[in-house]
């Protein structure tokens, strides 16, 4: 006979996304464990942005104090022609107004940390590269390259744009004919972009990277085939990114991996591709990177794709792993994390995990509730790049518009619709509601039984109590 599936959910990817979901887990009280491909945490990227629709998580898990001390609050985005005239700024101070929490740009090296903090040791294990997945109807395995086997009751593929949980589950469903034709459409690259951090920088010669608030600054090249941007991180920091815009190419795995490994050692800051490209604060591009630790420059890509099989049987995707959007706007890892928050509802309310069919309804739920705000978020990630670096008549338009002429209301809607969806964990106390803009019902908990604390957010000082207790309230529409 053979032995029962350990009660465990197996997390594939120790990202943003699959840290959050391993924190939000060991809150709930469900078993879990972390698998890992690289040897060491690697946070890819240089900066990261957060916006409201996150912070009453953090809030709840008590974590947003800390995420406070690691970030600046972010107050505007300007946009500068090669000639270093500005063509445009947004502000970003409205979030702020209408969900009561103000957008957070922080190093990503810092939030990884923060996350890594939270999760016991022992529950990750690093150097396990998935190479493929088994599921029968009572359990999942996953294989490693080393040979390594995990089994456990669920799978969760937090393992990002290039998820070898997807692959091998899509692979088992083509094989079955059961597959979206959409989704054997391969990803493709549009740009290529080289990003770092620099070593913290000195107040006389940069005065910009010591203001208290963060800014966005980018940079349209001549031709608008290239653009770069600067941004201030807590600590005097700056990071940046050079994108070069390239044909829409597709890249199998191993030049995937190729070009993650890429040889950092050759690069050469004084190249002349970007030795000239100027910047406002008195430096040149070249100057920036030649401030930054050369382990800390990354290369990558931009692509977008939302996939449209997010979950099968026993295994389910979150993060990158399902949609995959450019980094323009800023809300990748957001919604990495947004989907963990709604998995981890997903799974606390699953009764038992030998129950397949409960198990696809929690999944499928999931889908229903992400998939709507994932498709309208690769959309507004698409519009920001037109606006920030798009080269096209039409994208020039675009930039025209949002930045110079886009009426005042239409800006307050927009900040509106992109702060309504802040889901919180329906299996601690909940956070009371603040800002002007209410947000989106939430799902209440069949299984939950304590009171519901309704509390004052606890980044207001004044109020860090517990203001008010009431009690269960009585299921209320699904968002
Ligand atoms: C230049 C750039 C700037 C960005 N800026 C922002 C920003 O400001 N704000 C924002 O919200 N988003 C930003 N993003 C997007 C964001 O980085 C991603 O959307 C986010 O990291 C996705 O999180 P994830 O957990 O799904 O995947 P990832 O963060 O990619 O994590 C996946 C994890 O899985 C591991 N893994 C991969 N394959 C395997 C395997 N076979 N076996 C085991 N482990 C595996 C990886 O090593 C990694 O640790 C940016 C992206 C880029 C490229």
């Amino acid at each position: 006979m053979s032995t029962p599936p350990p009660q465990r959910v197996l997390i594939a990817g120790a990202g943003l996304g699959g840290l959050l979901l391993a924190i939000l887990l060991e809150r709930a009280g469900i078993e879990y464990h972390v698998y890992e491909k690289h040897d060491e945490f690697r946070a890819l990227g240089s900066v990261t942005s957060l916006s409201a629709n996150i912070m009453p998580v953090f809030d709840q898990l008590g974590l947003l104090k800390e995420l406070q001390q690691i970030s600046l609050v972010m107050s505007e985005i300007n946009v500068y022609n090669h000639k270093m005239t500005r063509v445009g700024h947004i502000n970003v101070h409205i979030q702020k107004e209408k969900s009561g929490y103000d957008v957070l740009m922080m190093w990503r090296k810092d939030l990884h940390q923060l996350l890594v903090n939270h999760v016991p040791k022992e529950k990750i294990s690093l150097s396990q590269k998935i190479v493929s997945i088994e599921q029968t109807k009572s359990d999942v395995t996953i294989v490693c390259a080393g040979g390594q086997r995990h089994r456990g009751a669920l799978l969760v593929g937090a393992d990002g744009a290039y998820s070898a949980v997807r692959k091998s589950m899509y692979d088992t469903l083509a094989k079955a004919n059961k597959l979206d034709p959409d989704d054997l459409i391969p990803m493709k690259a549009t740009h290529i972009a080289i990003l770092g951090a620099t070593e913290s920088v000195e107040h006389s010669q940069y005065p910009w990277a010591h203001e208290e608030k963060s800014s966005m600054e980018c940079y349209l090249g001549e031709s608008s085939k290239h653009t770069w941007r600067l941004f201030n991180i807590k600590g005097a920091k700056i990071c940046w990114s050079i994108s070069f815009q390239i044909d829409p190419t597709a890249f199998d795995d191993k030049e995937m991996d190729q070009l993650a490994e890429w040889d950092r050692q050759s690069f050469n800051p004084d190249s002349e591709k970007w030795r000239d490209f100027a910047t406002k604060i008195g430096c040149t591009m070249a100057d920036l990177i030649n401030l930054t630790p050369t382990d800390s420059i990354a290369k990558v890509m931009f692509e977008e794709k939302l996939f449209e099989t997010w979950h099968h049987g026993r295994v389910v995707l979150l993060g990158d792993a399902c949609h995959k959007m450019l980094p323009s706007a800023g809300r990748g890892a957001l919604n990495a994390m947004l989907d963990s928050v709604v998995v981890a509802n997903a799974i606390y309310e699953m009764t038992s995990f030998s129950n397949l069919d409960q198990i696809q309804k929690g999944f499928r739920g999931y889908y229903l509730e992400r998939y709507p705000h994932a498709a309208s978020e690769i959309s507004s990630s698409k519009q920001m790049a037109r606006v920030t670096s798009g080269d096209t008549w039409l994208d020039k338009l675009t930039r025209r518009y949002v930045l110079n002429l886009m009426p005042k209301w239409i800006h307050r809607k927009n900040a509106e619709d992109a702060v309504r969806f802040r889901p919180q964990a329906s299996f601690l106390p909940q956070v009371g509601s603040k800002g002007s803009e209410p947000a989106l019902p939430q799902k209440i908990s069949k299984k939950y039984k304590g009171l519901r604390m309704v509390t004052k957010s606890s980044d207001d000082s004044q109020n860090e109590k517990i203001v008010k207790l009431a009690p269960v309230v009585p299921e209320v529409a699904v968002v």
